[in-house]
Formats: structure tokens, C-alpha cells, sequence
């Protein structure tokens, strides 16, 4: 029997194993896909706070850039390895072709644990990281933005590092930056928003009602966080939240700005009042009809995709279901929005950074919103249409949409030299 969690590279390429027989794909650009283009490996050493010096690993993974510049995050995490970050990479090329946007797909990552590192080793880290994958990045070349346990300050030494070495400032280079920087106002919220306008556009196709709609969220950082706060505006009612130490859950609802507030005094979720504590595993269990995994990937596997009871799985997080899983609950019938859709509205403000960027423009607030939901919408449709059409399940549909976008790319470029 294969493993509950299977390595991430495997569940990645048998992913585009399933785009490539429905798109009957040409085997070599099969073969081109498979692996990523490019991929650097580097030693990080750190003068820590003590004065001893630790050499943390990292790493730099370019999957494929026949549609644009190489985007995609960094994360921070004692568990980070090169097939994750490679798995990672290809999903960005993917997802930037599912919405449509002129990028391919990049990640890094560094094995490191963010909570035991004072701000001072956190920021030497990221700034040896940044000049150890200089010659790699870039405006035109590869664009890093935050991922779990990176956030806006690491973009900023990021952009920071990057222009000292060119000698003028380049707020181009990263997105997810503050916005003294050149950040974008609601590159925050845009992954979460993204989320919400998908649930929002399956909840009218499955005629579901959002009011009274119970939604269960895992992750509490960045992503769950706000895809809680904006469900809990929209009227859907929040019932469970989680963070790494566990979960709290109420049938009555929980308002998730008090449990931010108690997460920013406490450190985590756990000990909010009038909310029974639970673990991780079984707040997927929970009783809801909808579920957001915002935390990492493999959460629902084939040990517990028989005991999910929510009627709609939204992939706030990137890779949160294995292959296996990904069957049971497309045979029980419970309608997913993969990650390369659902989580596609982060990268999307990102591009919207990075135009401005580039442009030196500014767009208002209410211009940008409009746009990100237009274009959520049309990815949503396009996913839904070719699902019904090919009555297929929404996450092989929406494969073969970012897939087939990509290997028409790489077609039409050619070999060269050949
Ligand atoms: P984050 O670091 O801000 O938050 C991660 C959250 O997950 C934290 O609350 C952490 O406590 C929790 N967590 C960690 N391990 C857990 C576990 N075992 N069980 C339950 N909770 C756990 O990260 P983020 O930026 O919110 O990213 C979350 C997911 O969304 C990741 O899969 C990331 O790749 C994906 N994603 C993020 C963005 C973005 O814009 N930040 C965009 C697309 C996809």
C-alpha cells in the first residue's frame, strides 16, 4: 500500500501524468514538464546571536518560464526539502496559467525554524539567501514573494540585498513587499479574497446558501486568517480554526477577529474562550459544509478523505490533498477547488505588484478589487465549463487548463538549440 503522505514530487508528477493522457500530450514536452528547468542548491552560513555560526540549507527551483518570468514564494520551515520546493515550483507554473497571467513557476525554500531565530538572524539569513540566488532573480528573470513563515519584512531585506548589488532600488524585483516599498494595499488579503470569490461562484453552482453556510478554516497565518475574516463579513459562519498547536471549534460560530486578537496576545488560537479545543485531525472532521485547509500540504489523505463531512473542500493551501485522497472525494461526490485555482488570487495581486511596479503607477483600490475578481471568475468558469464538459472533477480540469496552456507555450517556442 503506498503512504499516507506520499512524497510531493511524485503527487505533482502524477497530477500532470492525469493533464497529459486527457490532453494526449507529445511525450517529450511530457518529459520537458516533468522536471523543473533549473534548480540551485545553497549553504547559508549565519553568525547567530551567540556568535556561533550555523549553515542552514536552501534552495532555488525554476520549473518552467515558456510563459513569462519564473514567480513563486519562499518558505521558512523545518521541513522543507528539494522535492517539496521542486512539487511547488511546477504548481506555480500551473496556477499562473489557470488565471491566465504572463509568468511561469519558481519556489524556494530554506530549512529553518522562523520561531526559534531572532529578527536579526532571521534577516542575515535571508539576505546571504538572497546573494547566494542573486544571478537567478530578477524583475524579468524570476520574481520571489512570501510563503509560510516569510512575510513582507523578508521581501523587503530581499528587495533591499537585490538593489544593493545593482546600485538603485528595484521594487520590482519582489512582490508581497510593505508598501513604503511598493507593496501592493491588498496583496494581504488577495490570496484569501481570491479563495472567497471561488467559494462564493461554487456555492451559486451547487446552490448552496452562504448565510447559512458553516465553514471549517485550518491555518490561521496569513491565508486563514484573512479567508476567515472575509467569510465572516460575507455571513458565512465560522465554526473551527486551527493553527500549528490545534484548533477551536463552536457550532454557534466563532468571530475571527477576537481570535486574532487572542492569537497576538497568547501566540495561538488555543485557549480562546467559549470554543471547544481540538486537534488538527479531527478539526477536518468537523461537521461544516465547507473546508478550508490554509495550512500545509497532505492534510487530507487517504487515513481520513472518508471522514471529511464537509460538502466543499476550498484549497486555500498549496498541495493540502494527495492523489489518493483526491479520489475519495471526488467518488463521495464533495466538490473541490483545487489549490491552482482557489489559491491563484495571491499570485495574481502579485502580477498586479509588479505591473505597478514597473510602470510606476498606483491603481485604486476599488480598480484593483474589480480586477482580481474579474479574473478569478473567468479562471473559475473555465475550470467549471471543462469540467462539466469532459465530466471530470475540477482539480484534472483545472490541470489540463494550466497544462495545456504551458505545453502550447513550449510547442510554439521550439527547441532550441535543438
Ligand atoms: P503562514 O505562515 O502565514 O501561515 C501558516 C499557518 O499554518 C499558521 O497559522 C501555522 O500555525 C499553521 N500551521 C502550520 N502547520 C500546521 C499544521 N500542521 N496544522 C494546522 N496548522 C498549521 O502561511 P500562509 O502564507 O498563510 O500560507 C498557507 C498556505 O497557503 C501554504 O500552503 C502556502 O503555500 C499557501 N499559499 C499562500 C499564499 C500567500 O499569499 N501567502 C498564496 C498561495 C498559496
Amino acid at each position: 500500500m503506498s503512504e499516507v503522505k506520499p512524497n510531493p514530487l511524485d503527487a505533482a508528477q502524477q497530477q500532470l501524468q492525469i493533464a497529459a493522457e486527457h490532453l494526449r500530450l507529445d511525450p517529450g514536452i511530457h518529459e520537458v514538464l516533468k522536471k523543473p528547468k533549473r534548480a540551485l542548491i545553497v549553504s547559508l552560513p549565519v553568525k547567530m546571536d551567540d556568535g556561533e555560526v550555523k549553515v542552514f540549507s536552501g534552495c532555488r527551483v525554476q520549473h518552467n518560464d515558456a510563459r513569462g518570468p519564473f514567480k513563486g514564494g519562499i518558505r521558512y520551515h523545518p521541513d522543507v526539502t528539494l522535492d517539496e520546493i521542486t512539487a511547488l515550483a511546477m504548481l506555480m507554473t500551473w496556477k499562473c496559467a489557470v488565471v491566465n497571467i504572463p509568468y511561469g513557476g519558481a519556489k524556494g525554500g530554506v530549512c529553518c525554524n522562523p520561531k526559534t531565530m531572532s529578527e536579526g538572524e532571521l534577516e542575515r539569513l535571508t539576505r546571504r539567501y538572497a546573494t547566494m540566488i542573486l544571478d537567478l532573480i530578477g524583475p524579468y528573470r524570476d520574481v520571489p514573494a512570501p510563503d509560510v513563515y516569510t512575510d513582507e519584512q523578508t521581501m523587503a531585506w530581499i528587495m533591499d540585498t537585490y538593489s544593493q548589488f545593482k546600485g538603485y532600488s528595484v521594487p520590482e524585483s519582489v512582490t508581497g513587499k510593505p508598501i513604503i516599498l511598493g507593496g501592493f494595499e491588498q496583496r494581504e488579503e488577495a490570496t484569501a479574497m481570491g479563495v472567497v470569490f471561488c467559494i462564493r461562484e461554487a456555492v451559486k453552482h451547487l446552490k448552496m446558501k452562504s448565510k447559512e453556510s458553516s465553514v471549517v478554516v485550518q491555518g490561521f497565518g496569513s491565508v486563514g486568517w484573512n479567508a476567515a475574516h472575509i467569510l465572516h463579513k460575507s455571513g458565512y459562519k465560522v465554526v473551527a480554526v486551527s493553527d500549528s498547536k490545534g484548533g477551536i471549534y463552536d457550532a454557534k460560530g466563532i468571530n475571527p477577529v477576537k481570535v486574532f486578537e487572542h492569537k497576538q496576545k497568547k501566540g495561538s488560537v488555543l485557549g480562546y474562550k467559549n470554543a471547544k479545543q481540538v486537534s488538527n485531525e479531527e478539526l477536518l472532521e468537523l461537521p461544516c459544509d465547507i473546508l478550508v485547509p490554509a495550512a500545509l500540504e497532505h492534510q487530507v489523505t487517504r487515513a481520513n478523505a472518508h471522514k471529511i463531512k464537509a460538502k466543499m473542500v476550498a484549497e486555500a493551501a498549496n498541495a493540502p490533498t494527495t492523489p489518493e485522497a483526491d479520489r475519495i472525494l471526488h467518488e463521495r461526490g464533495i466538490f473541490l477547488i483545487p489549490d491552482i485555482l482557489a489559491n491563484s488570487g495571491g499570485v495574481t495581486s502579485s502580477y498586479f505588484e509588479w505591473v505597478q511596479n514597473l510602470t510606476r503607477e498606483r491603481w485604486p483600490e476599488k480598480e484593483a478589487n474589480e480586477k482580481l475578481d474579474n479574473m478569478m471568475v473567468k479562471a473559475f468558469d473555465e475550470v467549471y465549463s471543462t469540467a462539466k464538459k469532459r465530466e471530470i472533477d475540477m482539480r484534472t480540469a483545472a490541470l489540463i487548463l494550466g497544462v495545456g496552456r504551458v505545453a502550447e507555450a513550449v510547442k510554439t517556442l521550439g527547441l532550441w538549440p535543438s
